[in-house]
């Protein structure tokens, strides 16, 4: 088959629950794994893994507010194909209109089904305004010629997507607002600690976080596309002024807290890289050889999802912002 193997036991519970059901080379869809994550606030949850022919790119959670008087909605999922039918899902749930599709961050796993909300809804979109810089980028080219590879026909309708509005907001200063019916989002920028440019959705009156790709579960985080000054900034915003009871993440499934343990992991494996790096550029060790001492030196990440396709290249990212730093200082 070629496929990597899902590994079951990582998986958010409605997608274990979705593979049992299914027969033998079926495609998961995001209706499959549709559930409520608090009153008028559904999810639906991705396979934690690399894409593959059989996940089709369906590897993040998107999800969906209802507020009396239209639908937000958060992520548009992996492909063209995957974000009709995350509108088909949401259509068939709600006859409220779908008014706002905010995009968290660019990476294709989030963002490349973005094209079906332009075609098939009236959705005003909101990105990041970074995102125009990465529809310019190399990383965009490759993601989309890749993509294409791989699933054909799920891409045949792919186009870059420019937002209507972007949150134009210095990084880590105030929020975005949107209000609609009941409901109050505040659209944080966070920088770029994770991509060309990552935003927060905030409901301040209910205490709930989307955080995206700041915090994960399961999976091994990836830095490279980032900026590892933004990484703590963004965390500092949103652990010391965002009130929050229930943390919603990008990938496997919401905590209540605090303590968010998906928070507590990801910033202590960011933190120890960081230092490991510092420390070897200090003592000039060389690039190869540092990131060679920081592949064993993570055990406990070693059973999380994208650790062997992540974690070398984190090192090495890590380093070199070091090796900046120490050459040029902290800016
Ligand atoms: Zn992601």
């Amino acid at each position: 088959m070629g496929a990597h193997p899902i590994r079951k036991e990582i998986q958010p519970p409605p997608v274990q629950n979705a593979l049992k059901d299914q027969e033998p080379g079926a495609v998961l869809e995001p209706a499959d794994t549709l559930r409520q994550v608090a009153p008028d606030i559904h999810a639906t949850y991705g396979v934690i893994g690399v894409i593959d022919e059989l996940n089709r790119g369906f590897n993040g959670n998107a999800y969906f507010v209802e507020t009396g008087e239209g639908v937000v909605v958060i992520d548009s999922l992996g492909s063209p194909r995957l974000g009709r039918r995350w509108i088909e899902t949401i259509r068939s749930h709600t006859d409220e209109p779908i008014s706002y599709l905010i995009l968290t961050h660019n990476h294709p796993d989030h963002s490349f089904g973005a094209i079906a909300f332009r075609q098939w809804t009236d959705a005003t979109i909101i990105a990041h305004p970074g995102t125009e810089r990465y529809l310019r980028s190399t990383p965009f080219e490759e993601s989309v010629a890749f993509r294409k590879s791989l699933l054909g026909g799920d891409f045949a309708e792919f186009e870059p997507v420019a937002p209507d509005r972007t949150v134009d907001r210095p990084a880590f200063d105030g929020p975005l607002a949107i209000e609609l019916g009941g409901q109050v989002l505040h659209i944080y920028n966070v920088g770029r600690h994770h991509s060309f440019g990552d935003l927060v959705v905030h409901m301040p009156e209910r205490g709930i976080t989307f955080v995206s790709d700041l915090y994960f579960q399961n999976r091994t985080t990836y830095m490279a596309d980032g900026d590892l000054g933004h990484y703590f900034r963004a965390h500092q915003l949103v652990s010391r002024t965002l009130d929050t009871r229930l943390m919603i993440p990008g990938h496997g499934v919401a905590q209540k807290g605090p303590p968010f343990p998906m928070r507590e992991k990801t910033v202590s494996y960011v933190r120890r890289l960081r230092d490991m790096m510092k420390e070897a550029v200090n003592g000039m060790i060389p690039l190869a050889e540092a990131v060679d001492r920081a592949e064993g030196a993570f055990p406990a990440w070693e059973e999380t999802a994208l650790f062997e396709e992540n974690h070398r290249k984190n090192a090495n990212f890590a380093y070199r912002e070091m090796e900046q730093e120490v050459l040029f200082g902290e800016d």
